[in-house]
């Protein structure tokens, strides 16, 4: 739901999803914070982050949730996704499989959420290109099949983190003005 806060003229809540693993919370503190961490510790405590973007002459606080390690047990529930107007569906372009995962991904938004829900979808580390297993125009035709948004990102080195933050909050202002 979209409603007003003490500064701002919209709170939008986004939800980030995809399999463990694949940079969810690093994507969020480098976007919430301009932090990364070389170690992969399970999200432990922070369910959101908030950050403010200004679109036009609107101040949005963007509110981004980030599963607390559900994902690794299919667990993700319903309150999750409660309210949600965006997400981010996450995989890591240097494994295959959770590339091949994104299909259950989109079946569970869609049994939890609007129609009209903005999805973003974010192959991240991009900065491992030895490591490359899904190439570019793989993510790209997907997308575009499903109709969602693309980009490759790189929380590692800061690469597109907050263009993809902001492309997924600029379409849910767009689609709720
Ligand atoms: P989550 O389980 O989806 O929340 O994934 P994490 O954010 O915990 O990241 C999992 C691992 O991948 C950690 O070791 C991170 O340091 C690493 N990682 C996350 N994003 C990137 C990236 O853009 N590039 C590289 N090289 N490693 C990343
Ligand atoms: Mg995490």
């Amino acid at each position: 739901d979209a409603f007003n806060d003490d500064e701002c003229d919209y709170l939008f809540k986004a939800v980030l999803i995809g399999d463990s693993g694949v940079g969810k919370s690093n994507l969020l503190s480098r976007f919430s914070r301009n932090e990364f961490r070389l170690d992969s510790k399970p999200t432990i405590g922070v369910e959101f982050a908030y950050r403010n973007i200004r679109v036009g002459d609107k101040l949005i606080k963007a509110q981004i949730w980030d599963t607390a390690g559900q994902e690794r047990f299919r667990a993700i529930t319903s309150s999750y996704y409660r309210g949600a107007l965006g997400a981010m569906l996450v995989y890591d372009l240097t494994r295959r499989a959770t590339f091949d995962n994104l299909m259950k991904w989109l079946e569970e938004l869609r049994r939890f959420c609007n129609s009209d829900m903005v999805v973003v979808l974010v192959g991240n580390k991009s900065d491992l290109v030895q490591k490359r297993e899904v190439e570019e125009e793989e993510g790209r035709s997907l997308a575009e099949k499903e109709g969602l948004c693309f980009m490759e990102t790189s929380a590692l080195e800061n690469l597109n983190v907050e263009e993809a933050f902001l492309e997924m909050v600029t379409k849910i202002y767009d689609i709720t003005s």
